[in-house]
């Protein structure tokens, strides 16, 4: 069995006092969520005060990014996966189209990411997603399966029990456009089959492949109701404790 997650990405949003006010409003929202893994994720300069000021609550706290390098060093700006974990932290979102659309990540820095954050003893959120051209040109599904074959290259049958895929079609991420149900399950798909090509059926089936893009109180049900989504990672409507705790108590 798969425990589902559902993850918010808080993104480059909410001021310390206004980071903690939120986490502190979701714990007893969330509180009796045990069947589900419940993660935020907020920026770096609130990781520490809100890791400190939920544990023991069910909550885990994720980065949305950490550095490539595993190895402190002259690194300006760069927090390392180790630090992450110093921080309280136990998952990190690597590869988020934002970062590779703005920030220049590519497939090899995510398989960087990845496994650095991997050594650091945390679990790695790695995204994959197409853009609206590259599916309207029909290459989303090949565009999806580079993205994943470059992002764990190298990383052992082991290495895959510390990963979390996140699906997240570039076109849909806060544009309030969702993938269809049938969308997102058909590339869910590709993506279990995939992992089992380079990772064997058992690690493919063990595989939490969560959808990410406009998910909401209002859609999440349908979009959980497929037989290869896991959960989500969810941006806008995380931000939010009462639509958050809505998308993680859907049932
Ligand atoms: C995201 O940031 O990962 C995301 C899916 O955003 P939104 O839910 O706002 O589309």
């Amino acid at each position: 069995m798969r425990k589902p997650v559902i993850a918010g990405n808080w993104k480059m949003y909410k001021l310390l006092s206004e980071a903690v006010d939120t986490a502190l409003a979701l714990k007893p929202l969330v509180a009796n969520a045990n069947h589900y893994e419940v993660v935020i994720a907020p920026v770096f300069t609130a990781l520490k005060t809100i890791a400190d000021r939920l544990e023991g609550s069910n909550i885990h706290v994720a980065a949305q990014d950490c550095a490539a390098e595993s190895k402190q060093g002259a690194h300006t700006g760069e927090v390392a996966a180790d630090m992450v974990k110093d921080a309280g932290c136990s998952h990190v979102i690597v590869g988020h189209s934002e970062r590779r659309q703005f920030y220049g990540d590519t497939d090899a820095t995510v398989n960087h990411k990845t496994r650095s954050a991997i050594q650091a003893g945390l679990i790695a959120i790695v995204c994959v997603g197409e853009s609206l051209s590259e599916r309207e040109a029909g290459q989303a599904e090949s565009i999806v399966q580079t993205q994943l074959i470059k992002g764990l290259d190298g990383l052992t049958v082991a290495d895959t029990e510390r990963i979390i895929i996140a699906y997240e079609p570039v076109w849909a991420i806060g544009t309030g456009k969702t993938a269809t149900p049938e969308q997102a399950q058909e590339m869910h798909g590709v993506i279990r089959r995939t992992i089992a090509e380079t990772h064997g059926a058992d690690v493919a089936n063990a595989m939490r492949i969560l959808y990410g893009g406009s998910v909401k109180p209002e859609n999440i049900a349908e979009l959980m109701s497929q037989e290869d989504v896991d959960g989500a990672l969810v941006g806008g409507a995380s931000l939010d404790a009462e639509s958050f705790a809505k998308i993680v108590n859907y049932r």
